[in-house]
């Protein structure tokens, strides 16, 4: 007798269960698919434990009929392909025909369903693969699908979850990513009997983002919309100065279904090049919408990749949508700050302004500075200028290093204050040239550091007042997580009930700032979904503390308030960028300028 054997189907389909099934948010993401592609309106998702104990979903789709709903639980059954042909038009999120018998295989499954026009629904029971009861019941129309006890029957995979928190927060990031891909449907989260997140149907994509990531964000973001012959691109992506340490931040869909795609981020972050320090990620919601025809989905079990007939014109498209985007909204904040630079007049918004001081117009493709005729000063040696195509270009906010101190250096404040410059650069006349200092990016670094320096012993101010924040639900939780990390760097604040927070103290490297403003913000512009790193909490705090103090870009300063500003920036054991990684100061020597003027 032969060794080789066909595995019977519940084998093949812990096989395949192996790939679909990686993690609860996977069971999540196949049931909750299903039920876009049932036409629900609504989906409500409920997990226990991190969705280790239980997943469920309902909806109220256009449910299954007896025969049918038995014929889900086969192997590659599916409603949404007939042919192989149909695999190049596929507008549906599945087409496998292989999650409901993968999860069937490897948990405790139930699914109630129920047509629209049919007297009752059907109830089926499935455990290990193994079909256990099938009977008519009464129930809604639409579809309820349960799992419970996930891989109780394959140890090793169970072995292999990690913490509830984790698990929870993997399902979280993939509800929303498919929360934000269908502003028509209204969405439900809950979370051990908590409804954690719950957005109302609504028209539009931008609707979704101001219900998910509040309107403050969403207000700084900057519309994508990009018809071309071969497919649309639209959108929302975030000024650079919303950048994440991490790709959590992108957003990105094609024909609606959220991928993770090398490709498409490296096209998004080519759009950025130089506006964000290394290792930094925008804030970016894409969408690509391509003919079927030009983009395989069949590549990937969880069809998180896709790969494209010609990569490199998607490449291009999406980099022009979101290139052309940057540049618009920088150009018109330029053009704002040439007419009210004189300080008069203040700019609305505190982040545009900020756009401005990180030099972020410098690296809008086809927009180059003006420039006096004749040849470039060589060699204008910043670190964040070397690799820079264009010698001559005002700073790219990308530096690759920092830069050490001005040889002979004694002190900022030892040097003469020729002015302010824009009302954004302290201009200081040195033995041997100008220096710029970008009075913004300095003043966040001294509130880094300070806070940094701070965090050992606590260093905090009371509130002659307590303030009160009020947060919605999402922003509250993730508040909430971070209270430890906040104590640690001096700020006393605890939950007052729903979605408030009392603050009693903050750390003094925030005095003056408006403490509910800045944990607002910083709240806000942390869009993880996991606990922020202590670094990045800090960077956060510093910059939100910057850019609503008195010394942020735009402002006009009092000579002694720059003198106070270099003598604190003195005592900081000197790094040359802002805590974002934007340079500090600029010095630009006699030498390059008598080259200029031929002098030498
Ligand atoms: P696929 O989605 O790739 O077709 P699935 O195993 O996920 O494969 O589902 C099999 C079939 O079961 C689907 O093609 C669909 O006809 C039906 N189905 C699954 N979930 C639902 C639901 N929530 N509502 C209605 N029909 C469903
Ligand atoms: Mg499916």
């Amino acid at each position: 007798m032969g060794k080789i054997r066909v595995l019977p189907d519940h084998v093949c389909n812990q096989i395949a269960a192996g790939e679909v099934v990686e993690r609860p948010a996977a069971v999540v993401k196949e049931l909750v698919e299903n039920s876009v592609d049932a036409g629900a309106t609504r989906i409500h998702v409920s997990v226990h434990k991190g969705g280790r104990s239980l997943v469920g979903v309902v909806d109220d789709g256009e449910g299954m009929s007896p025969d049918d709903a038995l014929l889900a639980l086969e192997r590659h059954a599916t409603s949404k392909i007939v042919t192989a042909e149909d695999l190049m038009g596929i507008r549906s999120m599945g087409f496998r025909g292989e999650a409901l018998p993968s999860i069937a295989a490897v948990s405790r499954f139930e699914m109630v369903t129920r047509e629209k026009d049919a007297v009752s629904g059907t109830r089926i029971v499935v455990e290990g693969g193994l079909v256990r009861s099938v009977e008519e019941v009464g129930c809604p129309p639409g579809t309820r699908i349960t799992v419970r006890d996930l891989f109780y029957n394959v140890p090793a995979r169970r072995k292999f979850l990690r913490s509830a928190d984790t698990e929870t927060a993997h399902i979280s990031e993939m509800f929303l990513r498919l929360a934000l891909a269908h502003p028509e449907i209204s969405w439900q989260l809950v979370h051990d009997n908590r409804t954690v997140r719950e957005f109302s149907k609504t028209v539009s994509v931008q609707d979704r983002v101001i219900q998910v990531f509040g309107a403050s964000v969403a207000k700084t973001l900057l519309a994508v919309d990009h018809p071309t012959p071969h497919g649309t691109v639209t959108g929302l992506v975030g000024p650079p100065e919303l950048q994440r340490a991490n790709p959590r931040s992108l957003f990105l869909f094609v024909n609606k279904r959220p991928v993770k795609d090398s490709l498409l981020t490296h096209a998004v972050l080519t759009a950025y090049e130089t506006l964000l320090p290394k290792g930094s990620y925008p804030f970016v919601i894409l969408f690509l919408d391509v003919p079927p025809r030009l983009v395989d989905v069949n590549v990937h079990p969880t069809k998180r990749e896709v790969r494209f007939r010609d990569p490199t014109l998607v490449v291009d498209m999406v980099r022009e949508a979101v290139a052309r985007a940057l540049t618009e909204a920088m150009k018109a904040s330029w053009n704002r700050s040439f007419f009210v630079s004189s300080g008069a007049e203040r700019l609305g918004d505190p982040r545009a302004v900020f756009q401005e001081a990180s030099g972020a117009l410098a690296a809008v493709p086809g927009d180059p500075p003006e420039r006096a005729p004749g040849p470039p000063p060589a060699g204008i040696q910043l670190a964040w200028q070397r690799e820079s195509r264009e010698p001559f270009a005002p700073p790219p906010g990308a530096p690759t290093e920092p830069v050490a101190a001005p040889t002979g250096f004694s002190g900022f404040s030892s040097l003469k204050i020729l002015g302010q410059l824009a009302c954004t650069y302290i201009v200081l006349e040195a033995p041997d040239g100008l220096i710029l200092i970008d009075q913004h990016a300095a003043h966040e670094r001294i509130c880094y550091e300070r806070l940094s320096l701070g965090m050992g012993s606590k260093a905090s101010q009371r509130l002659v007042r307590p303030a009160v924040v009020d947060l919605p639900a999402l922003e509250a939780d993730a508040l909430k997580r971070w209270i430890p990390e906040l104590q640690a760097v001096g700020f006393d604040i605890e939950p007052f009930g729903g979605g408030s927070f009392v603050i009693h103290a903050v750390p003094s490297a925030l005095k003056g700032a408006d403490p509910a403003a800045v944990i607002r913000h910083v709240v806000e512009t942390t869009p993880g979904e996991e606990r922020t790193p202590r670094v990045e909490l800090l960077q956060n705090l510093a910059h939100t503390a910057a850019c609503h103090s008195s010394v942020r870009a735009g402002q006009r300063l009092s000579l002694e308030e720059m003198r106070h500003l270099l003598s604190e920036l003195d005592q900081l054991h000197v790094s040359a960028t802002c805590p974002h990684g934007r340079p500090l100061w600029w010095k630009i020597t006699l030498e390059q300028i008598q080259r200029f003027f031929h002098r030498s």
